[in-house]
């Protein structure tokens, strides 16, 4: 098990920059994810790490050891790939088995090993069949016990539940966690779920175009995003537009709709800053009776409701136009109607004052 550090590293091809700079520390046993959309690089980062790839610049280290240069095979890492990359002509035995015959492990200590291998994934009723004879879920837990029978320093998991069905993924999901919690084994997994990412990681990194945008746990990146597409990429979010007016405990907003107070704000916040005010859809409610004094209330009409069972979502046009969804988890009975009028509150806990950096790319 090793720490892995990545020091500002860049990685192109031709005149794409598919890694652009990116440093982060991902400590001893750590279950890290990284997390954006297609294309953002985190697959080529993934590579670099194993070794798959050169990096143009930068450097990598596992521990206090540099592997910038060193060749995969003996940076004693597994990977686990979408499409399982099982031989298909070899036995799920020897799928497991062939890591150990490649390093000289002797036919003794590779029966002890690769037994257990598949006891961990419960695939020992499974060693004679060939990866044909198996469905999309066995497959993957065979590349799984292929990854960890060589004991490897780090585990690397690139989209790998992709392939399945929901419930297959969910059933996964719980096993690689059970296996990441027994084993306590250093894991980067890739995926571009962010449902993924959120139940299963200790911490994550959200990537966008080749660089890191954010790093923290799950919870800190949902209610303390740092920008509009950190905060749009793990959740839904409406954002108000405005301008600051005061910074003191709270930092007073001015918008179209009225003065919004906010806690959480970026480093540096300032008088005459324009700003977006980020409120999750299920810090929303709605105000019912009177009075519509009060910090943070703002008007509009509803347009849509959507009844989901465990959840009723409420679309809301604002009176300055800005359009917000509203989350109701325990919709026992409908609060509102289309076409008519509502108040929504808010706390100014919920809300991160975020740069406006004009509209996204
Ligand atoms: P996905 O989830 O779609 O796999 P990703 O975030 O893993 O996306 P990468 O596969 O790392 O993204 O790709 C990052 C960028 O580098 C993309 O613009 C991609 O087209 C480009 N790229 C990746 N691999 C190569 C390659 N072998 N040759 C040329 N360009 C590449």
């Amino acid at each position: 098990m090793v720490s892995v550090r990545l020091e500002n590293i860049t990685k192109r091809f031709d005149n794409v920059v598919a890694v652009d700079r990116v440093s982060l520390e991902i400590q001893k046993g750590e279950f890290f994810f990284l997390l954006g959309p297609s294309g953002c690089g985190k697959s080529t980062l993934l590579r670099l790490i194993a070794g798959l790839y050169q990096p143009e610049g930068g450097r990598i280290f596992f521990d206090d050891r540099e592997v910038t240069a060193v060749p995969p095979n003996e940076r004693n890492t597994g990977m686990v790939f979408q499409n399982y990359a099982l031989w298909p002509h070899m036995t799920v035995w020897k799928n497991v088995e062939y890591g150990l015959t490649l390093r000289k492990v002797s036919p003794a200590e590779r029966l002890r090993r690769v037994s257990k291998a598949l006891e961990m994934v419960q695939m020992e009723a499974y060693a004679n069949r060939s990866p044909n004879q198996l469905s999309g879920g066995q497959q993957q837990r065979v590349a799984l016990a292929r990854a960890l029978v060589v004991e490897p320093d780090v585990v690397l998991l690139d989209e790998p539940l992709s392939n399945l069905d929901a419930r297959l993924r969910l059933e996964m999901r719980e096993q690689i966690q059970e296996l990441h919690r027994k084993l306590g084994i250093t894991m980067i997994y890739v995926t571009h779920d962010q449902k993924e990412a959120l139940a299963m990681a200790d911490r994550m990194a959200v990537m966008q175009i080749g660089r890191v945008g954010q790093v923290g746990n799950p919870r800190a990146l949902y209610a303390r995003p740092s920008s509009r597409f950190v905060a749009d990429f793990i959740g839904e979010i409406n954002l108000l537009a405005g301008e600051v007016t005061a910074v003191d405990d709270k930092v007073c907003v001015e918008t179209a709709l009225g003065t919004i107070h906010g806690r959480m704000a970026y480093d540096g916040i300032q008088k005459g800053d324009r700003v977006l005010c980020a409120v999750r859809p299920e810090a929303l409610a709605f105000l019912e009776g009177q009075p519509a004094r009060g910090e943070n209330v703002v008007s509009g009409q509803v347009r849509n409701v959507v009844y989901l069972g465990d959840l009723e979502q409420y679309i809301v046009d604002l009176v300055d136009g800005t359009q917000v969804k509203l989350v109701d988890h325990n919709p026992l009975e409908r609060k509102a109607g289309a076409g008519e009028d509502a108040r929504l509150r808010f706390s100014p806990s919920a809300v991160v004052i975020l740069q406006d950096e004009g509209e996204p790319a």
